[in-house]
């Protein structure tokens, strides 16, 4: 039986190695685990085999969780739909939101977040696949939403994230995430402290990779299939 130790190392030579390949320096991907559904046992066993950064999708879900476990150095990412009632505890009880679409909720996030925290960390969500039923802002909406996020005292704005639909054949997630870096390479021109781009799941990460992931979101290569 593999562990989450086992996965957590098999992932981590596998990200060293594609870094290398990619002429990446070493240590610029980093790995967020994706622990929707699973217990905090589950993070905790994450946390002892080296993992610093957690997602999480559902937010009272990750407030159970985070009471149960006394990790100081978690960071902990909400990465699912936000809904308006929830701003106010996504916004105090996560150092990072990647799931912004509009500027309804990234405003929500700042007015709640306490100022007496650093800034929140966020992304936009781009609909980088064109999917109707995907989130996402559109492509060619992005730039006017990240320059009035940008404005936003009490978040950091630090780049984009994609859920781009499933696809199995490495060179088409190829395109979709060097469409999402191009389109971050051009804000950057305006923005230049946007340094993220929140790219890659368990099936897509090395072309993710590939493509200039900073973080990539992983959870069954981490924890195992999701039950239910
Ligand atoms: C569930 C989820 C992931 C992780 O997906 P896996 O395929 O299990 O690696 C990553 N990002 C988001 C937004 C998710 O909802």
């Amino acid at each position: 039986m593999t562990t989450i130790a086992d996965n957590l190392q098999r992932l981590r030579d596998e990200i060293h190695s594609l870094e290398h390949r990619c002429g990446r320096p070493a240590g610029s991907v980093t790995l967020i685990a994706v622990s929707k559904t699973q217990p905090a046992a589950a993070i905790r066993a994450a946390h002892e085999a080296g993992v610093r950064h957690v997602g999480e999708n559902y937010v009272q879900e990750a407030l159970d969780k985070q009471a149960q476990l006394d990790l100081p150095d978690l960071t902990w990412h909400f990465i699912g739909p936000i809904q308006s009632n929830k701003t106010r505890q996504i916004a105090n009880h996560f150092q990072w939101v990647h799931s912004i679409d509009r500027l309804k909720v990234a405003q929500r996030l700042n007015d709640q977040r306490d100022p007496a925290l650093p800034p929140l960390n966020v992304c936009i969500q781009v609909n980088v696949s064109g999917e109707a039923s995907k989130s996402g802002v559109d492509p060619a909406a992005t730039a006017d939403l990240c320059g009035a996020v940008a404005q936003l005292p009490n978040l950091r704005l630090r780049g984009l994230m994609a859920i781009p639909a499933p696809e199995s054949d490495p060179n088409r997630q190829r395109q979709v995430f060097d469409a999402l870096a191009a389109l971050q390479a051009e804000l950057r021109t305006t923005l230049p402290g946007l340094d993220t781009l929140s790219m890659g799941m368990s099936q897509d990460y090395p072309a993710a990779i590939a493509a200039g992931a900073t973080l990539i979101r992983i959870g069954t290569a981490v924890f195992g299939s999701r039950a239910g």
